[in-house]
């Protein structure tokens, strides 16, 4: 059984073309905030990332966000980022084996 056609985004550090959903959205708020957007729903700018943190540390050192993102992204921001991302990253591996629906919260 086929779910609806996944439209695909290119990790911004290793330039995989991967499902969305595989992805870790990270966005530019229009208040230049830098987030990560488990959602996808968020306002803004957003570069898509792998939901590997061997990606993260791969865009943290080619700055790959800051091309993504045309903004200049501070090593604290990569660092705190970085933090959250490992946050998310088994709630994002967790949220993809209950795939299905929306039933959330
Ligand atoms: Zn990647």
């Amino acid at each position: 059984m086929k779910p609806r056609k996944t439209p695909l985004r290119k990790c911004v550090a290793c330039q995989q073309m991967m499902p969305k959903r595989e992805l870790i959205r990270v966005v530019k708020t229009p208040t230049d905030e830098l987030l990560i957007d488990l959602t996808g729903k968020k306002a803004g700018r957003g570069a898509y990332l792998c939901g590997k943190s061997s990606c993260f540390k791969l865009a943290k050192k080619s700055r790959a966000l800051d091309r993504a993102l045309k903004a200049q992204v501070s090593p604290e921001i990569y660092d705190a980022l970085e933090q959250d991302f490992i946050k998310v990253e088994d709630e994002f591996i967790a949220g993809k084996h209950a795939a299905g629906d929306d039933d959330d919260e």
